[in-house]
């Protein structure tokens, strides 16, 4: 083992939460096994089992007090009528292509502005660049505590229309689906959350804080485009806010239609790399021993070869001792103690071999985008690879980008960094989290609420280094088949989503603490 390696494997269990921790402090870092093999198909995911009695008792007294304060407020909006406008809203925004790149919002964040002033609240719409539209909203609240705002971005990825059951961008409502793609990710959100202003504007009994709404450009790239260019060019329009709700998890239903509400409150951040190899080109037809291709497939091959070491942040292990009351033994009591179960080899290899698991206990690498000669009989001269790698909350990129040259080692070839951004996370018991646990009881049947951490980055993290504590949570139930269409095939969300996603929205709103 290298000195550097050496170091890192001093390190302890990260207690810390927050953004940037000291890691040298804190960290247990076990590096374990290099080169041992990657393993498939997990245990966790499957099944979620039903409450513990502890869990039932406690959701039973919550409801008691909940119903009865909120009985005044359940029947003052026309929900099926909310619901049935959502679908119309959706089906038409998705037929707007806002495929990123080249995204084209513009189109789409004015119909919706065009649907807000139809209800007498003031939208504005602007440009970071030409085509590249966010839409800003504003429904006064009654001055009592700061602002709330849910974000959603209207861009989408790709999609070919191959495999698809209908046209992606055809918006259709068949079978009490509206089909395509955006529909979950994120034109659904953008429309639930948009509907919710609408509602509580109707019900002229406003909240306390004003409800802010960014529909925003360019999350699908990285947000430059869209809320971070909002965030460093229009700040005024966060208006001092202190929750921000936007996607990134949401209500789980698992087998036997038990529901988990999912808070994202920390993420895995980026660190892309281009790795650039250099060599002298010419002809194929007479190779020097090393040109820049087969430079190129050395260090991929020491990095394939490479396992990182097994690393458990404390977000992370919160995350599933919350998920292990719902599990059997012997997975209950590993789950809720699992920095000792994982030091088990067997239990380590069979927790890693879900792939979401794994990329929840180490940073990962992934080879994406390969680049040579365009020409089999040409040799290039510069050969290159882009790596996705994705860092734990607490994970220093300079660290890590020296530790990838040192497993690369290899001075000839270049390192670039495509993208990074430090780790933040959010308070898991604000009252942003309380309305949530309140939501559980009331409208989920006591449903567990479990603070998450997800191996994928949205745009909270320009919000949350903004000092606005955000959330990944949309109140949508979805079963781990939805959850596949996201950036696949046949996206879709259910009629029945989007009606009780905006009520259950408006409950949400509804519980936030005064200050
Ligand atoms: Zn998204």
């Amino acid at each position: 083992m290298r000195p550097c390696l050496k170091t890192r494997a001093q390190r302890g269990v990260d207690k810390s939460v927050h953004r940037e921790a000291a890691p040298d402090e804190d960290l247990l870092v076990r590096e374990r096994g290099k080169g041992r093999g990657l393993l498939l198909c997990g245990t966790i995911a499957s099944e979620r089992p039903t409450l513990t009695r502890r869990f039932a008792l406690a959701a039973l007294g919550s409801v008691a007090v909940l119903l009865a304060g909120d009985a005044s407020l359940a029947a003052d909006l026309d929900w099926r009528r909310l619901g049935g406008e959502a679908t119309e809203a959706l089906a038409d925004v998705i037929r707007i292509d806002t495929q990123n790149p080249p995204g084209g919002e513009t189109a789409a964040a004015n119909a919706l502005a065009r649907r807000l002033e139809a209800e007498g609240i003031k939208a504005e719409v602007f440009e970071s660049s030409p085509g590249r539209g966010n839409l800003h909203a504003r429904l006064p609240g009654r001055g009592g505590a700061a602002p709330v705002i849910l974000l959603a971005h209207l861009d989408v990825v790709p999609a070919d229309p191959r495999g698809w059951h209908v046209p992606p961008f055809s918006g259709a409502v068949e079978h009490g689906y509206v089909h395509g793609r955006g529909a979950l990710d994120a034109k659904g959100v953008a429309v639930i959350e948009l509907m919710a202003l609408v509602a509580l504007k109707r019900s002229g009994q406003p909240i306390d804080r004003d409800v802010i709404l960014l529909a925003t450009a360019d999350e699908e790239t990285g947000g430059k485009a869209g809320a971070g260019w909002i965030v460093q060019h229009r700040p005024e329009l966060l208006g001092n806010a202190e929750y921000l709700l936007t996607e990134g998890d949401h209500i789980h239903l698992a087998q036997g239609g038990r529901k988990v509400a999912q808070v994202a409150v920390a993420e895995k951040t980026p660190c892309w790399v281009k790795l650039v190899a250099r060599g002298e080109g010419g002809h194929g037809s007479t190779p020097p021993a090393q040109t820049a291709v087969t430079r190129l497939i050395r260090a991929l091959d020491k990095l394939r070869r490479y396992r990182t070491g097994v690393r458990l942040v404390r977000p992370v292990e919160e995350y599933f001792a919350a998920l292990a009351p719902l599990e059997h033994e012997p997975l209950r009591s590993k789950l809720a103690h699992l920095s000792e179960a994982l030091e088990d080899p067997v239990f380590l290899a069979e927790f890693s071999r879900n792939p979401r698991q794994n990329a929840l206990i180490r940073n990962t690498m992934t080879p994406t985008v390969l680049e040579g000669s365009p020409k089999t009989n040409v040799i290039p001269e510069e050969a290159s690879a882009q790596l996705d790698c994705r860092l734990l909350p607490g994970e220093r990129p300079a660290e890590f980008l020296a530790l990838l040259r040192e497993v690369i080692a290899d001075d000839t070839i270049r390192v670039d960094t495509v993208l990074s951004f430090p780790a933040s996370s959010s308070d898991s018991s604000s009252g942003l989290m309380a309305a949530i646990r309140k939501l559980a009881a009331t409208d989920l049947g006591g449903a567990p609420v479990v603070p998450s951490v997800i191996p994928g980055f949205t745009d909270s993290h320009y919000f949350r280094d903004h000092g606005v504590a955000s959330y990944g949570f949309v109140p949508f139930v979805l079963s781990e088949d939805d959850e596949k269409t996201v950036h696949g095939v046949n996206e879709r969300v259910s009629v029945e989503n989007l009606r009780e996603g905006v009520r259950r929205l408006v409950t949400l709103l509804r519980a936030l603490p005064a200050r």
